[in-house]
């Protein structure tokens, strides 16, 4: 979950990093009822889930409560990658000598947490690494050993923050490293962390990713939510309570079991195709969320054809069946369907759906022969598939 930059450094703050002072505003009049408070000049800064904002004209310094008004009227409303500016922060303007860089994140390579650290600040950090790989300076934190004092010393010895003192840059490593780790996130980036002109160091930006399993201990990210951009696709399954993500391709999986619904997407490309979502319907096949679960891949237009996976357990093959015809009579499903039916009483569940077979509804023998069936269904072996290797242009045709 991603955080605006506001609600990051509420979050920082709480670590007692250097952050400015500043109010949200969500109105011209608001802005400048803020930028009264905290005294001109100010930073009125667009509140959106993307970065690059000061490129985009996101960002603007007011040197007076008019220009405070003007900023908010012209930043408000602007489309920002896609991401319309609804809110601002307003906050006291700093007087920049330098700006840094600084992130922690996870590596699942390294099974570590990657800190990264240049006196280049305040560019797109790709660009820096791309064009001066030395100018950052990268350390590994095995999350047993912890990062201590000494660690950030050494840290900050390499990556040479001209101008800034060494002990204030330790401590704010180690306040931004505890937000990391305390907060539960996932990836913490500043930039820039500025040098002020008198001298002290400044968070100026950030950009947090929360880590959203870790929401039981953490009451806080229920108010985060609420300003969370959400996959449409996504906010539709979750509100009927099933658990669904969204993906790129062209089929839509459905099965019962996480586990299952995992394999069904890795089957998927394992023969040539790629899934529009993993959606698990948990225990229950019933007419209710087999309902459910074929309405919000309907309401897909990338899904070609959709795979059904269920192996009954508890779940017994006729109540699934029945939930599939109820559902496609309730439902009407634009693409064709493919079920693969296994587990406690499939025979009967087979004869269920034996009369109903059409070139709408197919069953496959087993779960190979059904991920098989599904993607020759949504146009057959997709492009960028590692089994499908071929040229654009005939992903285009097969779309
Ligand atoms: P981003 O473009 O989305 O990354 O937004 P930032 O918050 O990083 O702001 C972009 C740039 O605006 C920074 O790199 C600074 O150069 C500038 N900026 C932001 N806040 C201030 C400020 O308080 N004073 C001054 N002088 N410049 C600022
Ligand atoms: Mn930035």
């Amino acid at each position: 979950m991603d955080l605006l930059e506001h609600q990051g450094k509420e979050l920082f703050a709480s670590f007692g990093l250097p952050i400015s002072p500043g109010a949200l505003a969500l109105t011209p009049t608001e802005a400048v009822a803020a930028a009264e408070r905290i005294g001109c000049p100010v930073v009125v800064k667009a509140q959106v889930h993307t970065g690059g904002r000061g490129k985009a004209g996101g960002i603007r310094l007011a040197e007076d409560l008019e220009a405070v008004s003007r900023c908010a009227e012209k930043i408000l409303g602007l489309d920002i990658k896609g991401h319309v500016v609804r809110r601002l922060w307003v906050e006291a303007a700093t007087d920049i000598a330098a700006e840094f860089y600084v992130s922690f994140m996870l590596d699942r390579g390294t099974r570590r947490h990657l800190g990264m650290l240049s006196a280049q600040g305040g560019v797109d950090i790709e660009d820096v690494s791309a064009n001066s790989p030395e100018a950052i300076s990268r350390i590994q934190i095995d999350p047993s050993d912890g990062f201590a004092a000494d660690d950030a010393r050494n840290w900050v010895t390499s990556a040479g923050l001209p101008g800034a003192d060494v002990s204030e840059a330790v401590e704010v490593l180690l306040a931004l490293y505890r937000a990391y780790r305390e907060g539960d996130a996932d990836l913490i980036e500043v930039n820039p962390l500025v040098l002020t002109t008198d001298g002290r160091l400044q968070v100026l930006d950030a950009k947090v990713t929360l880590d959203s399993s870790a929401r039981f201990r953490h009451p806080e990210y229920d108010a985060y939510d609420k300003t969370a951009p959400r996959d449409a696709r996504e906010q539709q399954a979750h509100s009927r309570g099933l658990q669904y993500v969204g993906l790129e391709g062209n089929v839509g999986v459905i099965a019962n079991g996480a586990g299952l619904a995992m394999a069904s997407v890795d089957m998927v490309s394992d023969v040539g195709g790629s899934a529009a979502n993993f959606l698990d319907i948990g225990g229950g096949a019933n007419a209710e969320v087999m309902s459910a679960a074929l309405e919000v891949l309907n309401d897909d237009p990338s899904v070609r054809a959709i795979f059904i996976n269920i192996f009954g357990g508890i779940t017994k093959g006729e109540e699934v069946a029945n939930g599939i015809i109820e559902a496609m009579r309730r439902v009407d499903i634009a693409s064709p369907i493919v079920v693969r039916l296994d587990g406690t009483n499939s025979a009967e569940g087979w004869n269920i759906l034996r009369p109903r077979l059409s070139d709408r509804l197919e069953l496959a023998p087993d779960m190979l022969a059904a991920a098989r069936l599904a993607v020759g269904r949504a146009g057959g072996v997709q492009a960028d598939s590692p089994a499908g290797a071929g040229s654009g242009a005939l992903e285009e045709g097969a779309r």
